[in-house]
C-alpha cells in the first residue's frame, strides 16, 4: 500500500504532483501556503502549474527514467487528473508514497470498475450493463434499464462528457457499436434526475474525514459551468451524500480529496454517477466560501497534517470562465464581490477552462 506512510511532512519538503493543469497549479499555491515546494510532473511546457511550482519536469509519461529522479525527490506524490497511467504511479510508489493510491486510481479509471465497486458499497447508481461488442449492446439495449432512454459510455478515457452516445431502446446496435471504434464499454439506463450534485470530502492518513457542503453542478455541452451552493436538497439529502462519500473514501482506504458526484432523483434518491479521486472542479468555491479550501485540505491530508473545518462561511455560484469567457475578466475586476482566478493559459481555444469566478452572499442570500 502507498498510504502507509505515518510521518507528517515538515515545511520544506517537497510535493509532487502529476500533471500540470489548472488544479495542479492550485495545489502548488496552496501547498507554498503551508511552507511546502512543488514540483510538478507534465509533458507540457509551460503549463499552468509550472508558472506556481518550484520545478518542472518536462519529459514524457513513460520517461522511466525522469519518473525515478522525479520519485527520488518528493517526499510525497499526488495526481491531479485520473488518467495517470498505472504504471507510472505504480513505479513512483516504489520509491515514494502516492495519495491517494493506486487502488482509487485503477477505480476512477474504469466506469465498469467504478460502478460496481459503488454497488458493492450498497451505494445506488444508474442502471448499467457490461457492453463488449455488438451483441452484448443490443442485449443492454432491450434491458428494461432502457425504458427512459440510455447513454453507451467508453469505460476508459471519458471525461466532460466526451466518448459517451445517447440511445434509446430499438435502435441500431451496429451503427453505434462503429461509433465507439471497439472501446469496451458500459450502456447506463437514463436518469431523468432532478439536479445533480457533488460533495468534495477528505479523508486524513488516519482515517478523519471532512466534506464540504454539497454543490448543485449545472453543466452545458458535457463541461461544468456553474456549481451553486447550498445545493437546493433536504439536510437530509445533503447529509446522505456526505455519508455516501466517506463510505467510498473509507472503501477505497482513501488519503486526500475526491469529488463524488450524484444524481438527484425526483423520488429524493441519491444516485453516484462518477468519482473523482482528486481536487474538483466543483469544489473551487471552496477557495472563496470556506476558510480551507479543497486545495489546502487536500495538501493537508498528503502531508498527514490535520484536516481543516469545511463549514461555509457566505453561500457562493461559482461559474467556469470558458473559451471566450475569459474576455469578461475586466469587467469581474470591477465587481468587488467576486473572485477571480486565473488558470495562465495563454491561448484561449472553444471548451477551454481559462479560469473561474466565486460571487459571495451572506448565508440564505442569493449570489452572483
Ligand atoms: P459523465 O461523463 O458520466 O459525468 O456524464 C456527463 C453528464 O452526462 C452528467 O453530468 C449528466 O448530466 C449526464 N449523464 C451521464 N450519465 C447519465 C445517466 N445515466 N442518466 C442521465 N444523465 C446522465
Amino acid at each position: 500500500m502507498t498510504n502507509e506512510f505515518s510521518g507528517v511532512l515538515q515545511p520544506g519538503a517537497t510535493i509532487g504532483v502529476l500533471g500540470g493543469g489548472q488544479l495542479g497549479r492550485m495545489l502548488a499555491v496552496a501547498a507554498a501556503r503551508l511552507g511546502f515546494h512543488t514540483m510538478i510532473y507534465d509533458p507540457g511546457r509551460n503549463c499552468p502549474a509550472a508558472q506556481v511550482a518550484n520545478r518542472h519536469i518536462a519529459t514524457p509519461w513513460d520517461d522511466n527514467e525522469a519518473l525515478d529522479d522525479f520519485a527520488n525527490a518528493c517526499d510525497v506524490v499526488t495526481y491531479e487528473f485520473e488518467n495517470v497511467p498505472a504504471e507510472t504511479t505504480e513505479r513512483i510508489a516504489v520509491a515514494v508514497p502516492v495519495c491517494p493510491g493506486t487502488k482509487a486510481l485503477a477505480v476512477a479509471q474504469d466506469r465498469l470498475m467504478e460502478k460496481s465497486f459503488v454497488r458493492g458499497l450498497g451505494i445506488a447508481t444508474a442502471p448499467f450493463g457490461q457492453v463488449d461488442d455488438e451483441a452484448s449492446l443490443r442485449a443492454a439495449l432491450a434491458d428494461p434499464m432502457t425504458a427512459n432512454g440510455a447513454i453507451l459510455k467508453t469505460r476508459r478515457l471519458g471525461y466532460d462528457g466526451k466518448g459517451q452516445l445517447r440511445l434509446k431502446a430499438g435502435d441500431d446496435a451496429v451503427a453505434a457499436w462503429a461509433e465507439m471504434a471497439g472501446a469496451p464499454c458500459i450502456l447506463e439506463g437514463f436518469v431523468d434526475f432532478e439536479l445533480e450534485i457533488s460533495v468534495v470530502a477528505a479523508r486524513g492518513r488516519n482515517g478523519s474525514f471532512r466534506a464540504f457542503d454539497p454543490a448543485h453542478n449545472i453543466h452545458r455541452d458535457g463541461i461544468l459551468r456553474t456549481s451553486i451552493v447550498p445545493a437546493p436538497v433536504s439536510a437530509d439529502i445533503a447529509e446522505e451524500a456526505k455519508r455516501i462519500a466517506r463510505m467510498i473514501m473509507d472503501g477505497l482506504d482513501y488519503c486526500g480529496v475526491m469529488g463524488v458526484e450524484c444524481f438527484v432523483t425526483r423520488d429524493d434518491e441519491v444516485l453516484v454517477n462518477e468519482i473523482a479521486p482528486r481536487v474538483h472542479n466543483s469544489g473551487h468555491w471552496t477557495e472563496a466560501a470556506c476558510l480551507i479550501s479543497q486545495f489546502e485540505q487536500h495538501i493537508r491530508a498528503i502531508a498527514g497534517l490535520p484536516l481543516g473545518d469545511p463549514a461555509r462561511h457566505s453561500d457562493c455560484v461559482m461559474e467556469n470562465l470558458i473559451g471566450d469567457d475569459v474576455d469578461r475578466v475586466p469587467t469581474l475586476l470591477e465587481d468587488g464581490n467576486c473572485l477571480v482566478h486565473l488558470y495562465g493559459k495563454a491561448e484561449t481555444r472553444p471548451g477551454r477552462k481559462m479560469g473561474h469566478v466565486t460571487w459571495l452572499a451572506p448565508p440564505g442570500r442569493q449570489a452572483g
